[in-house]
């Protein structure tokens, strides 16, 4: 393994991840504390400590293509366990941005498809609309009746609704996708005059 061998122009991967997410992931000692306390690992192919390193050696391809920053439920148990104040699950919020950026949600596209289902529903009505969400997402997976015989029962006990209903607040809702995505547009922005000759997408790109 070559140490910072997926340097991004002017930025190492270290440093990108540090800028996206304000954590910087040197502070990390490899104490395991995050591992050991993370409820997702036995899914993961990368565990949380490990996620640490490959971002400190710089790995970038390794990390973004993993299955682990999508599986990474946000929980937030290795922030608070960390003795280093490393706030790990932030830093892999962090990852799954740069990941989607890069293209590289090809490892978990189901969860990637989820994410996206989800924020366009709250985008549109200010709410989750969640039978729609679940045939989009069965759709977009190929799998167009996963789940589809447990519809009538929720809908029977008042879970889900045939019917989208609209939030009395979504044109605030709106707004606040708005003004995130502008000030996202601003950081991608700012990264590619750190990084000017990084700017094409990924080669490795599989979306
Ligand atoms: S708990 Fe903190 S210091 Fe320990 S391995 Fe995880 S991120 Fe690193
Ligand atoms: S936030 Fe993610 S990485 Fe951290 S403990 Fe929870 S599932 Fe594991």
């Amino acid at each position: 393994m070559k140490l910072g061998s997926q340097k991004r122009g002017r930025l190492t991967f270290q440093e990108e991840v540090e800028a996206r997410s304000g954590i910087n992931p040197a502070r990390c000692y490899q104490c395991g504390k995050c591992t050991a306390g993370c409820p997702m690992t036995f899914a993961m192919d990368l565990d949380p400590a490990r996620v640490m390193r490959l971002v400190q050696l710089g790995q970038r391809d390794q990390v973004l293509q993993s299955h682990t920053i999508w599986l990474c439920a946000s929980c937030e148990t290795c922030t608070t366990r960390c003795p280093q104040e490393v706030d790990t699950a932030r830093v892999m919020d962090a990852l799954r941005i740069l990941a989607r950026e890069a293209g590289f949600t090809q490892a978990e596209k189901g969860i990637a498809y989820a994410n996206q289902g989800l924020l366009s529903s709250v985008r549109g009505r200010g709410r989750v609309h969640e039978t729609m969400m679940v045939m989009l997402q069965n759709l977009r997976t190929l799998h167009p009746f996963r789940d589809a015989e447990k519809g009538p029962t929720m809908m029977l006990k008042g879970k889900i609704s045939p019917f989208a209903h609209r939030s009395g607040r979504a044109d605030q809702v709106r707004r606040l996708f708005e003004n995130v995505e502008r000030i996202e547009a601003q950081r991608a922005a700012s990264a590619q005059k750190s990084a000017p000759e990084e700017h094409a997408p990924a080669a490795g790109g599989n979306e």
